[in-house]
């Protein structure tokens, strides 16, 4: 896990001043909707980093609740917490070094991947020590140039694989790789890395090796790309009901809802005069007397610091932006001089879009960066609060 665990209940804590809401029958109703496009193919939910910051075991159970028979992490210590939580779905893991205890992950019941005759070895090795036969996926870089074996590196993987496999110490259940612009369907590497898994995948058929599962698919490929589906999609973002092609459309356009709402409420509301330098630098001064309230969020809960100035927040139905800098557990907002409210007032800094309610998307177009970062980065620190999910 990424953060220490969040505290998890099914209304905000008494008196909590910041919290977020992780709306589990939205992630079940995005998975359904995920499947319904894939039809063939199993739907892989990946909950990598703390469920991109929604909270892993809950997250992994609405996903299964709305058809995911198969769950992704990137880290063992992710699988193994998914098991500790009594989660028992089928589930794969990918990215780890060597000294990586495979044996636990073999005694979890986990499915690996291998990308490296490294990995290969250790994972053989662990199985023969307990008398069992270790389930991997054998990744390959089809171009992303990130992790996989690429070139020759596959071709000298798959000859490696013979014995193992013939020595009962690993069954090969999958072939799989990972797509670098899926975000861009129409970009020439999407076609080109489709046509070199099916090569990779038939290099392995001329070895002798079977797999029963090919997959490719991140959320934008699953959502654009029918083509890339094979036999399993590997969403993740989608699955809380973000899109990962926010130029091509917004949530509700590929029938998908915001499954993450965080909400706040004001821990001091004062007037100021005009002329008065607001937060760390005053790099915001107020115009006119007005009224400032204060958010008790900041960069330590995953609020960007690059938001000063340009974060946007929702107080009361009306658009606000983060007034000057954003500090380590705090920003400040100018309500405007006829703000009647007072402390304790909500605050919504990212919902639904549909509603109305600034999203992910919107902060993360104000600091240049991607949604994906927005969410991943709400902190362990924020309690998280729990609806739906038959609860
Ligand atoms: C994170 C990840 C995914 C999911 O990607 P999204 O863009 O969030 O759908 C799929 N496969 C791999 C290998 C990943 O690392």
């Amino acid at each position: 896990m990424t953060s220490p665990a969040a505290p998890v209940s099914a209304v905000p804590p008494e008196g909590a001043a910041a919290w977020v809401t992780i709306d589990l029958d939205a992630i079940s109703d995005n998975v359904r909707e995920l499947a319904r496009r894939s039809p063939g193919a199993e739907v892989m939910a990946v909950v990598k980093a703390d469920a991109y910051g929604h909270g892993l075991a809950h997250s992994a159970r609405a996903a299964v609740a709305g058809g995911a028979s198969w769950l992704g992490v990137a880290q063992l210590s992710e699988a193994l917490e998914l098991r500790a939580a009594g989660v028992t779905t089928r589930a794969l893991t990918w990215l780890y070094a060597p000294g990586a205890d495979f044996g636990a992950a073999i005694d979890a019941d986990l499915d690996l991947s291998v990308a490296a005759p490294w990995a290969l070895d250790a994972v053989a090795a662990a199985a023969r020590e307990r008398g069992r036969t270790a389930r991997i996926h054998v990744k390959v870089d089809t171009g992303l140039g990130r992790n996989g074996a690429l070139g020759q590196g596959w071709t000298d993987l798959v000859a490696a694989l013979g014995p193992v496999v013939a020595e009962g110490a690993v069954d090969v259940v999958g072939v799989w790789s990972h797509f670098a612009l899926a975000d861009a369907p129409q970009h020439p590497t999407v076609l080109a890395q489709r046509d070199r898994f099916v090569e990779a995948a038939a290099e392995l058929e001329r070895a002798g090796i079977r797999p029963q599962v090919r997959h490719l698919a991140n959320s934008a490929a699953t959502l654009t790309n029918p083509d890339a589906h094979f036999d399993i999609v590997r969403p993740g973002l989608a699955v809380y009901g973000l899109s990962p092609v926010p130029d091509l459309g917004a949530p509700e356009d590929f029938g998908l809802r915001e499954a993450m709402r965080v909400t706040a409420r004001l821990a001091l509301v004062k007037r100021a005069p005009a002329g008065q330098g607001v937060s760390y630098g005053h790099a915001y001064t107020t115009t006119e007397d007005t009224v400032l309230g204060l958010v008790p969020l900041g960069y330590a809960d995953g609020i960007p610091r690059h938001a000063g100035s340009v974060g946007p927040v929702q107080v009361d139905g009306r658009r606000l932006t983060v007034a000057g800098r954003v500090c380590m557990d705090q920003f400040v907002l100018d309500l405007g001089p006829s703000y009647a409210g007072g402390a304790g007032d909500e605050v919504v800094i990212l919902g639904r879009g549909a509603d109305g309610e600034p999203t992910a998307q919107d902060w993360a177009a104000a600091i240049g960066t991607i949604n994906y970062e927005i969410v991943t980065r709400m902190s362990g620190r924020l309690p998280r609060v729990l609806v739906g999910g038959g609860a």
